[in-house]
Order: structure tokens, then sequence, then C-alpha cells
């Protein structure tokens, strides 16, 4: 599966380049001019890490990274900050408010996509959901594959159960059927699957939750999303 990532950077060129990059090495990418954009953005589309420049204009890069870290929704996606030499105290600041990395310019693309993907690999060794969950009167075995609701098992198909756990493991962020559908039946899927597949799919699951269905929740016409209690 490509990652998306996206590009927070106001000038043109460097955007150009770190797109060409990115995509070469087989990442998807978005681009955000300017601060209000970058947290559009993070707040409705499915972001694996965020490439963030600091001198912006409107909302500053240092204003953009705190207001992600403190959303519980954008908290966990990982930030590296583009910064200049003469910034060397913003990114002190930047890594205080939750930024995971940060890349001096000038910068080499080939040092850039190893910090990219170092920041990846710690954001997946912590993404890892634990074996067993329990939400409410929802429980999940990801190692026996199994789901109860109020402790009666549940039979769920491989792909419900892909399901499920896709919409969990996104804490709460809105998961669109395109998304789904790329990500639990894959690119190759036949051209008959349409995305009312993932419809169709989240309401047999729902008939099987029973009482646990409540935490599936249908965001009109765009996806789904899990109402994840802590
Ligand atoms: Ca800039």
């Amino acid at each position: 599966m490509k990652e998306t990532i996206l590009i927070v950077e106001d000038e043109k060129d460097i955007v150009k380049m770190l797109d060409y990059n990115l995509k070469k090495e087989g990442y998807k990418t978005l681009v955000a001019h300017d601060g209000e954009d970058a947290l559009d953005m993070a707040n409705t589309k499915l972001l694996d890490l965020i490439l963030l420049d600091l001198m912006l204009p409107g909302v500053d890069g240092l204003e953009v990274c705190k207001e992600l870290k403190s959303e519980r929704k954008t908290a966990s996606i990982p930030v590296i900050m583009l910064t200049a030499k003469s910034q060397e105290s913003d990114k002190i600041v930047g890594l205080e408010l939750g930024a995971d990395d940060y890349v001096t310019k000038p910068f080499s693309p080939r040092e850039l996509i190893a910090r990219i993907k170092a920041v990846l690999r710690r954001g997946k060794e912590k993404e890892k959901l634990p074996e067993v969950i329990k939400i409410g009167g929802l429980g999940l075995d990801f190692s026996k594959i199994e789901v109860t609701v109020k402790n009666k098992p549940v039979e769920l198909t491989s792909k419900e159960f892909e399901l499920l756990k896709t919409l969990i493991k996104a804490k709460g962020r809105v998961l669109s059927r395109d998304y789904l559908l790329d990500n639990i039946w894959g690119f190759d899927h036949a051209m008959e699957i349409q995305t009312r597949t993932v419809d169709v799919h989240i309401r047999t699951l729902r008939k099987k939750l029973k009482s646990a269905a409540k935490y599936i929740v249908t965001v009109k016409n765009y996806g789904y999303r899990f109402e994840y209690e802590d």
C-alpha cells in the first residue's frame, strides 16, 4: 500500500522538488500551500506523514504543528519539519510540540527520504494495536481473529473482520469508501466491485455486531469512522 504524504510548503520550486522525489519513491502526495490548508487536509484526508515547512504565510508551521499534535484526530500523524539554519530555536520548539523529526534546508532528496522512512517505520511500531482490545461491549482478539459482543462470539467473514480492524486502527478518523476499498479489497479488485461493496459489508457487519454496531458511524456521501472511546 502506498503511503500518503502531505507537503506543506509555499515555495513552488521546493514543492515541485519534493513532489517529484516522493512520487519517484512510490509515495502518494498531497500539497497544502499554507497552514490553514494543511490543518484542513489533516482533518479530512488520511495521511501517513506530514512534511511541514515552518515558514508559511498566515498560520505558521509551529502553530500548525501545535494544533495537529493537540487534536486527538491528528495527533498520531508523524510530522517532519523543514527548517532553515537560522531557525535553530524553532526546531527545538517544534520537537517540544511533538514534531517527530526535522530536516534543515538545503537538504538532499536522499537524506529526506531516509528520514521519512525512519519516521514511518517508528510510527508503524507505535501504531500496532494490542492483540486484545475491548471497546465497551465489543471485544477483539487480533491473534485469534475473534470478535465478541457482550462476551458472546460473533462470526465475521475475513472482509468484515478486516473492515472492522481498519476502522478501529484509524482511531476516529473518517475513512472514505475508496480508501476502504483499496485497502481491504486491494488495487486489483475486479471491475464489478464498486464502492457500494463497502456499504454492503458495513451493513452485514453492523447486523452481526448488534449493540456494538453504534460504534460504526456513517459519514454521509463520504465513508465511515469508528466512534472511538478511550
Ligand atoms: Ca516556506
